[in-house]
């Protein structure tokens, strides 16, 4: 799959970066691009598997701007782990939840980059891309504990990081959201906390003019009507804390 540009203007591009994955063990992740004038953001870079063709594709997209910014949703491997080298070979500075700065350097961090990593309060935050305003809105426990989404008001995408995630099928927009729900369902019943925390970023997202979201993992969401039924379904969807009474059980011996 090439590059897929999900939205362009004269000075303005949202670039989703082909897809890297190599297979095996390793969840399929998305890698998206954000440019504005002579400035870019990329958004949940990866781990060192896809890091030499995840950087060389996002300098080629960005052609000759500059990598302002490296957003990480939360602390995941697939988002954080080879962000060193993003930060040695470029002048961006990285930014992640607050309570997550301390553990990054777990992956390996140079003493000389470690000023670039940027916490973000739990409230969120606005980032500057070059005049572009990128909202960094709260999603805590959606799935990480310090969580956030990037809203880009110019393209009008909600990059929702693991939220709307989808893992297993072959298609690049979701058509029928009803056969989706089976690619869908059960990484949320796992990863997402409670029907709480949904509830209460559907409410705040409602506020926002959304015709794209774009999930970290798997398939995008296109059109105010797709965009609604899955709020509508993380409304509903009873989740983490909700199912976990039933798990807990003292494991028994398997015969
Ligand atoms: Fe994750």
């Amino acid at each position: 799959m090439p590059h897929t540009v999900l939205y362009k203007d004269e000075t303005h591009r949202n670039v989703l970066l082909e897809d890297f994955g190599l297979g095996g063990l390793a969840v399929q992740a998305n890698q998206h691009v954000i440019a504005h004038g002579s400035a870019g953001m990329i958004l949940d870079p990866g781990g060192h598997k896809v890091y030499s063709k995840v950087l060389a594709a996002t300098m080629s997209v960005l052609g000759g701007s500059n990598l302002r910014y490296i957003f990480l949703s939360h602390q995941d491997p697939d988002i954080v782990a080879a962000v060193n080298g993003w930060l040695l070979t470029t002048d961006a500075d990285a930014y992640i939840s607050k309570i997550w700065v301390r553990f990054v350097p777990h992956f390996g961090l140079d003493h000389l980059v470690e000023h670039r990593l940027k916490p973000i309060p739990d409230e969120g935050m606005v980032l500057d891309l070059n005049g572009a305003p990128l909202l960094v809105l709260p999603a805590h426990f959606l799935h990480g504990a310090g969580n956030f989404q990037v809203y880009d008001s110019t393209a009008k995408i909600l990059y929702s990081g693991d939220l709307g995630a989808s893992l297993g099928m072959h298609y690049l927009y979701v058509e029928d959201f009803e056969a989706h729900l089976e690619y869908m369902e059960g990484f949320h019943q796992r990863y997402m906390a409670s029907n709480k925390a949904l509830r209460a970023w559907a409410n705040m997202v409602r506020g926002l003019d959304i015709e794209v979201i774009a999930p970290q993992h798997g398939a995008i969401f296109k059109g105010k009507d797709m965009v609604e039924r899955f709020l509508d379904w993380c409304e509903q969807l009873q989740c983490g804390v909700d199912l976990i009474t039933e798990l807990f059980k003292v494991p028994t011996a398997q015969e």
